[in-house]
């Protein structure tokens, strides 16, 4: 009798097909060659010096790109979704009070995470697209006494790019953490770790980064690190304890580095990638975004379709919402788009859904 029981499926007799697309939703998008082909160079062990070596270039690129001098800045294993735990899980205990701002799916999203770890969470919401004033979030700051606030500075499933500037100076003010999701905006739309006070960024590989999926970038400044590392529980999670990730990255100072990681996804978003996606810098990168964005909303208003963010300078560049025309099925649409025209564009997400159609950028 044969010890296989369960025969070879047929499938993996077939070559594996995968088919060009032009990557229109909110990521992933589309990534150039010369990244892909970096992730094929060929595998090397994580523990090699080498791969320290190339870890510690994406950990610069990561703070050019962040326009932080924060230490503990690395790529995580995953997508922005385990960077988004990642920062809850370690910044917040059981118990203590989070402030999420809930404007579209990300602060909805958030919100459960922090949820289902045990903290007393606390909504502000919004419709998807809304915009939080600085006096409502002071409000709500000293109302809750949160340990952590959380924004989406580019909230994809409604095109809008949020204002972050004194929110980190309110949070200061009121000792609570600030948290923010750059995941579809980093690269497209300006934003300054460092001089906007924000504690917790992170982003995904992605979006306008053009890499794969499977690698998010997060940092964390001191302050960030004081309440993280001085918790009286540890981390729900292991994989993403601060504590494990911040050795392997070389950030605790230790001699001893243990490390685990998505290789050929960190190749992609090695240095000499992260230097290329800005090759004349962060500043020509959103000024091409803004440009592009600009003659893409254009055309649309033209063709008559109206933008689902009315406010020009609170669009996000890189991900552009059309509010659906009355009288059409967004779903044909999309689906008519794919077919006729090799495109993918999507439908809004959570509380957006069936508002808005949406077109990410492809940049090369
Ligand atoms: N935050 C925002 C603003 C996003 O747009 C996305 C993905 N579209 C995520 C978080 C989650 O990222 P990922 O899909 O890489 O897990």
């Amino acid at each position: 009798m044969s010890s296989v029981t369960i025969p070879p499926p047929e499938c993996m007799l077939r070559p594996l097909e995968v088919p060009f697309r032009y990557l229109f939703g909110p990521g992933p998008s589309n990534v150039p060659p010369r990244v892909l082909a970096a992730g094929g160079r060929g595998i090397i062990g994580h523990m090699h010096p080498e791969m320290y070596e190339i870890m510690n270039d994406i950990k610069k690129g990561i703070q050019y790109a962040f326009q932080t001098q924060n230490n503990m800045t690395i790529a995580m294993s995953g997508s922005g979704h385990a960077a988004m735990e990642c920062a809850v899980f370690n910044t917040v205990e059981p118990g203590e009070s989070v402030l999420v701002a809930v404007n579209g799916i990300w602060g909805e999203r958030v919100a459960e995470i922090a949820e289902r770890m045990g903290a007393n969470v606390h909504i502000m919401v919004k419709a998807p697209g809304g915009v939080f004033s600085n006096e409502e979030i002071e409000k709500a700051l000293a109302k809750h006494k949160p340990v952590l606030f959380f924004l989406t500075h580019g909230e994809s499933s409604a095109g809008l790019a949020h204002p972050v500037d004194g929110i980190g100076d309110l949070c200061r003010k009121h000792n609570t953490l600030f948290l923010v999701d750059a995941v579809a905006s980093l690269g497209a739309s300006p934003i300054f770790m460092d001089q906007q006070n924000i504690d917790i960024l992170y982003t995904g590989s992605q979006k306008a980064l053009n890499a794969p999926p499977g690698t998010a970038p997060i940092s964390f400044n001191e302050r960030a690190c004081q309440k993280m590392f001085n918790r009286k529980t540890k981390p729900v999670s292991y994989l993403f304890d601060m504590a494990h990730l911040s050795n392997y990255w070389g950030n605790d100072g230790q001699p001893a580095r243990l490390s685990f990681g998505p290789i050929s996804g960190l190749l992609c978003l090695s240095h000499q990638y992260l230097v290329f996606v800005f090759p004349q810098g962060l500043e020509e990168s959103w000024r091409h975004h803004r440009e592009v964005a600009g003659y893409l909303w254009k055309g649309l208003e033209d063709m008559g379709l109206k933008l689902f963010i009315q406010n020009k300078d609170l669009r996000l560049p890189s991900v552009t919402t059309i509010a659906i025309p009355e009288g059409y099925n967004w779903r044909e649409m999309l689906q008519y788009i794919m077919k006729h025209h090799n495109m993918e564009m999507t439908g809004g997400l959570g509380p957006s859904t069936g508002m808005v159609s949406v077109r990410g950028m492809l940049k090369f």
